[in-house]
């Protein structure tokens, strides 16, 4: 077996650069992780605050809170849609593409899981090598009637949230 391929920690924060030798995929060593993890912008500087919830909510309405990919599997199944995808990931809140509508779609958990399995974190996070699911995800398939249900419970949600946030 040949060695994996390792080079040094490219760490240049502290006050003496680090260069432990860490395998090629890996972005820092485990101390310089953690450290990197806590330079990061929370998630409301990463873009993900008060407008990204608004857009968010838009798109969920927009897709009619279908899961875009079971729709196109199988034109006839619903699939309540968890989460707004970015087709193509972003570099984050000042890149246009990140609020742009046409890069935006409804995922349900499993389609948006075996997306973000198979790419890049976005944000500088590095890129995971693909991982099986451990776990299938179970997708419920809508009726009508939970269709409805659901969405109503959408909006009654996405209402509250304005009116807290108007205060
Ligand atoms: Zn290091
Ligand atoms: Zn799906």
């Amino acid at each position: 077996m040949p060695y994996a391929v390792r080079k040094p920690c490219p760490w240049k924060h502290g006050p003496r650069p680090c260069s432990r030798l860490i395998d090629s995929h890996e972005k820092y060593c485990a101390e310089h992780r953690k450290a990197d993890d806590k330079l990061r912008p929370n998630s409301t500087d990463r873009g993900y605050g008060h407008k990204w919830r608004k857009l968010r909510l838009r798109i969920l309405d927009r897709d009619g809170s279908i899961c875009q990919h079971c729709v196109k599997e199988t034109p006839s199944i619903y699939t309540p849609a968890s989460h707004v995808d970015h087709r193509i990931p972003t570099q984050g809140p000042d890149d246009p593409n990140h609020w742009d509508e046409s890069n935006l779609q409804s995922l349900c958990a499993k389609h948006h899981m075996e997306k973000t399995a198979t790419q890049d974190g976005g944000f500088g996070n590095p890129k995971q090598a693909p991982q099986p699911l451990s776990k299938p995800v179970a997708n419920r398939i809508y009726t009508s009637a939970d269709f409805l249900r659901e969405r109503a419970e959408m909006n009654r949600k996405a209402k509250a949230e304005e009116e807290t946030e108007a205060k």
